[in-house]
């Protein structure tokens, strides 16, 4: 029986701190295999400068290229229409062995705005959630960094789950447990990254050389 995470994103461009969560939630799982799913169109961002599908997706190969656990996956740019995070979920749920284990790994920024994604119900009833520690402004601000995360699931979601310590995850009678995870904290990402090019400064400290080649050859962002 594999275990597998589903990491999706805009990857606009992908950077230390996604490849870095992902290496750490795979160890801790350990997860057999991550895929990185780049959307296409994303509902819920309107980037300042979207580089193009195919683009974002190279960079994610050249990323990912020594890490022999992930993989790069094009269901959702190959898609037509905006990327539904619940379409990709039922597209793998059919296409992988029934007892594959498949958990949805994400940071707790995009975590606490799920209720205004497609069909998050059956979203949260579907499949595990391994939801990472980021440093959000939400998540600095709040006393306890996870408290946010708490409070946002029992207001917005269901008062029915439960926390487990011995765990570090969140029960539901009805829905596959919600993993929280501690993860060393990269205070990177990709808009920061574009804002840095855009101004004419390095990022070769925040993604990998072969993404920062790529970048440039490119004239991306
Ligand atoms: P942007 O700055 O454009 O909003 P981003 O850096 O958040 O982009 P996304 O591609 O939107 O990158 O992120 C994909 C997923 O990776 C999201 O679930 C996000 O929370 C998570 N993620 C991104 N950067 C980090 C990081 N430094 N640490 C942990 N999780 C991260």
């Amino acid at each position: 029986m594999k275990r597998i995470g589903l990491f999706g994103g805009t990857f606009n461009p992908i950077h230390r701190g996604h490849l870095q969560a992902a290496d750490e939630v795979q160890k801790r799982f350990p997860l057999d295999q991550i895929y990185f799913i780049p959307s296409a169109t994303p509902p819920h961002k309107e980037p300042d400068v979207l580089a193009g599908a195919a683009d974002r997706l190279a960079m994610i190969r050249l990323a990912i290229a020594d890490y022999p656990l992930f993989r790069a996956s094009d269901v959702e740019v190959s898609r037509p229409g905006p990327s539904f995070t619940i379409d990709t979920v039922c597209y793998y749920k059919s296409n992988l062995p029934e007892e594959t284990e498949l958990y949805l790994i994400m940071g707790v920024d995009a975590f606490l705005e799920i209720h205004t994604w497609k069909s998050y119900v059956n979203l949260l009833k579907l499949i595990s959630f391994i939801v990472m520690s980021r440093p959000c402004v939400e998540f600095i601000k709040s006393p306890h960094g996870w408290k946010i995360l708490e409070d946002y699931l029992y207001r917005q979601i269901s008062d029915t789950y439960r926390f487990s310590v011995e765990r570090s995850r969140y029960d539901h009678p009805d829905n596959p447990p919600l993993y929280r995870m501690d993860i060393g904290l990269m205070d990177i990402s990709s808009s920061q990254i574009r804002r840095c090019i855009k101004a004419g400064r390095p990022v070769d400290g925040q993604v990998p050389p072969a993404v920062d080649a790529y970048i440039k050859t490119k004239g991306l962002y």
